[in-house]
């Protein structure tokens, strides 16, 4: 192997520009060239790739977002688009790619593979919903913007005595809702993982105010309902003012934490290291602080992540 290439794709996350630096500069102290795909399958289909030097990834360990670009390109779905993408990595000699992105990323990479390509995920997402790892890259960093948010709203809705529903990122997967409402104090958490029982919700609401709360914060996931049409069903329940505050893309930018800088740096030089090896077709986690690679196919088709039953115990317990 002497040539790899790198891209980043999906939902973007804290932690991607520290993960190309950790696969570039791995790359090059190996000897390997490294080329650079821009915005993801879609630069990829479309021939856009630069090759990297170690100055490309200069001054970028430490900024949000990533200076490759990411797409959605529901194209790549399409085996024919995916035949041309590879005849580009041919062109330019490129013997191996390397995705960071989330689980859809992860799927493209996964049928690469299995087309006879050697593709390496990294986890680069804010979800938490990828398999086979206990962190992705931007999780941790999201977390501390969430709970930064709901601070907030807590000062404005105990003075206030409002009830406060916050909707938090995080698609099918309930992690970055439970650990922000863990960490933020919230009262109530609905995630795809309790489901929503609106009854049981104001329920449990009116015990609060009966109890003498004077605030209450809800931790919603999006995707589970319309925020504001449940603020509403509340506020006209309960008599008390309720407001829905939709975070949004907030959560997906920043400063990378110390955590993901040194995680996606980790994962960037492990691929690197798992390509010299000859491994492809794989995919990088983090699991009890090792670094750990699993088939990408069995990732993907197999494994499922924990649901955290004992957190959500907790969270039970605290409020
Ligand atoms: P994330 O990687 O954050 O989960 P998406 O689900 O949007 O984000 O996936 C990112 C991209 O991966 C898609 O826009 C598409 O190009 C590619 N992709 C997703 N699913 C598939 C699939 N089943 N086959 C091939 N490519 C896919």
């Amino acid at each position: 192997i002497k040539k790899i290439g790198v891209l980043t794709s999906g939902g973007d996350a804290p932690g991607m520009n520290a993960a190309i630096r950790g696969v570039v500069r791995a790359a090059l102290s190996e000897g390997l060239e490294v080329y650079g795909v821009y915005d993801g399958y879609q630069g990829l289909h479309q021939n856009r790739i630069e090759k990297l030097n170690r100055s490309s990834v200069s001054d970028v360990i430490n900024r949000g977002g990533t200076f490759l670009g990411s797409a959605r390109f529901p194209e790549f779905k399409d085996e024919k688009v995916r035949a041309q993408a590879i005849e580009n990595l041919k062109i330019h000699g490129i013997d191996a790619l390397v995705v960071i992105g989330g689980d859809g990323s992860y799927m493209g990479a996964k049928k690469l593979t299995e087309m006879g390509y050697p593709c390496i995920g990294l986890p680069g997402t804010i979800d938490n919903d990828v398999a086979g790892t206990d962190y992705t890259i931007g999780y941790l960093t999201a977390l501390n913007t969430v709970i930064d948010a709901i601070d907030r709203l807590r000062d404005t809705s105990s003075s206030h005595q409002r009830i406060s529903i916050v909707e938090v990122m995080g698609r099918h997967c309930g992690d970055l809702t439970l650990m922000s409402a863990i960490a933020g104090g919230c009262e109530y958490i609905i995630t795809p993982e309790t489901g929503l029982n609106k009854e049981q919700l104001l329920a449990k609401i009116k015990e609060g105010i009966y109890k003498g709360k004077k605030h209450a914060i809800v931790a919603l996931t999006e995707l589970m309902t319309d925020a504001n049409e449940l603020a509403k069903y509340i506020e006209d329940e309960t008599g008390r003012e309720t407001r829905a505050t939709v975070l949004g893309h907030i959560q997906r930018g920043g400063q990378p934490t110390a955590f993901d800088r040194i995680l996606a740096s980790r994962m960037g030089a492990f691929a690197v290291e798992l390509l010299m090896q000859g491994h492809g077709g794989r995919c990088v986690g983090i699991q009890n602080e090792q670094m750990v690679h699993h088939d990408i196919i069995d990732a993907i088709e197999n494994m499922k992540r924990p649901v955290r039953t004992d957190l959500y115990a907790l969270a039970d317990k605290l409020f």
